[in-house]
């Protein structure tokens, strides 16, 4: 359990009690050695697992050799490297890129990026998109108002559309995306026009907002628009890239090439580093010196990037996320028979979440708040997401194996009971 410091601001709510003393694999360990099923990834960010040995090895060696060149004062081999390597695994023509440290920031860059390249002021999101916390990326996110509340004004020049959210809107998934596409073509004619927007920013499976995939029906509607109008099409792959869905990226679960993609969590398995990639023709339109960072490109976090690419491809981990990720989501489906708070569930490789509603189709923020505690008191790591906080979430390393699946879905059957007791 924690001690909280008193020195400690309240502005950070802590999701559960426990202090995490080490991690192993897809395990944390408390300081009295209790042993918890980690299905929070850190936000989706241990990819390879805690302290996968390989990654430790690469940051250790690095840490002794040279931890921060800074890369617009000398380069680095570890940046080089990486970037050599992202390369093959970039959508093809996404073949310049730079870094920074965190996704909120990569988010920034991609919009500084896009109004350079477009010379255009304006982004279209969809809502319950979760972009980031600094001023920019919170102007682009609606994922819930504590992100935007008594922080304004926020930044102009953003215009958020609906997100085809089938079963909130009631619809069927094709029903949703024409609704939804329907309407963006209406905040063209009112509120935006084509012409004076730079951007689409998307993230493939919506989020912190709700975890929705999104139907590729409608991201293909988007690149349709993009390319009648000039407009970028950039993919938020903060949380969905780097495997988490079952493909390397999640936007490749729909027939359309992103014209910018940013990455970061899953990239570095917990070291702060994000990028953004684009062709050189709109790379060529930045104005030179007006992206990058004292710390973007760290040596160390380099590294055990390069890391984790080489134990996700060595241990086929994008096969594995998309393999236990229908295994999880069949589970999850199996474990809300007969739980009639269970409204829907839903995912992607390996982000799937159970989503609470009463009786009369209402957020259902207790009852996915107590199994959300249930499951902690029993050794089962998770989070919430979605704008009620009535969405429980499963984010586990993208090293989990399916008797690690199979566990967790016995305690989360336990935990669903207890809330329902
Ligand atoms: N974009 C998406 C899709 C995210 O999920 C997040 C983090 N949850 C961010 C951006 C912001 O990343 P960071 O917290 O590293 O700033």
């Amino acid at each position: 359990m924690v001690e909280q410091s008193a020195r400690l601001s309240p502005v950070l709510k802590q999701a559960t009690p426990v202090l995490a003393a080490r991690g192993e694999g897809v395990h944390i360990y408390d300081e009295d050695g209790r042993r918890y099923l980690d299905f929070t990834a850190g936000i989706g960010v241990t990819s390879t697992g805690h302290c996968h040995p390989k990654v430790v090895e690469a940051a250790q060696k690095q840490v002794g050799t040279l931890i921060h060149g800074q890369y617009t004062t000398v380069m680095h081999r570890p940046l080089l490297r990486l970037t050599e390597e992202l390369g093959s695994v970039l959508p093809e023509g996404l073949d310049r890129l730079f870094y920074v440290n965190s996704g909120s920031e990569a988010v920034e860059a991609a919009l500084r990026l896009a109004r350079q390249a477009t010379g255009r002021q304006n982004a279209v999101v969809f809502e319950g998109s979760f972009h980031g916390r600094t001023m920019a990326a919170a102007s682009l996110t609606t994922s819930g108002t504590k992100i935007r509340a008594g922080i304004g004004p926020l930044m102009p020049g953003v215009a958020v559309a609906p997100f085809p959210y089938a079963y909130r809107l009631g619809m069927n998934e094709e029903q949703a995306v024409e609704y939804a596409l329907a309407e963006l073509d209406y905040m063209f004619a009112t509120v935006t026009s084509p012409k004076d927007t730079a951007a689409f920013f998307i993230e493939p499976v919506l989020g912190e907002g709700g975890y929705v995939p999104v139907p590729p029906a409608f991201l293909e509607g988007l690149r349709r628009r993009a390319d009648e109008h000039g407009i970028l099409l950039v993919a938020d792959e903060v949380q969905t890239g780097f495997g988490r869905t079952g493909r390397f990226w999640g936007h490749e679960h729909a027939a359309v090439r992103p014209d910018v993609v940013i990455t970061a969590k899953g990239l570095a398995s917990g070291f702060p580093l994000s990028a953004i990639a684009a062709p050189e023709s709109i790379m060529e339109r930045a104005w030179p010196g007006s992206q990058g960072g004292t710390y973007g490109g760290n040596a160390v976090a380099c590294a055990a990037a390069l890391a984790t690419l080489e134990v996700i491809r060595e241990e086929g981990l994008v096969e594995n996320a998309a393999r236990n990720g229908e295994r999880l989501l069949t589970g999850l489906r199996k474990a809300a028979e007969g739980h009639a708070r269970v409204g829907d569930v839903r995912g992607l490789g390996l982000m799937a979440a159970s989503e609470f509603t009463t009786p009369d189709g209402s957020p259902d923020t207790e009852t996915a708040t107590k199994a959300h505690k249930a499951a902690t008191e029993r050794g089962l790591l998770l989070l919430t997401c979605g704008p009620h906080g009535n969405v429980v979430r499963m984010i586990p390393p993208l090293v989990v194996d399916a008797d690690q699946i199979d566990e967790a879905l016995a305690l989360w059957s336990e935990a669903l009971a207890d809330a329902s007791a």
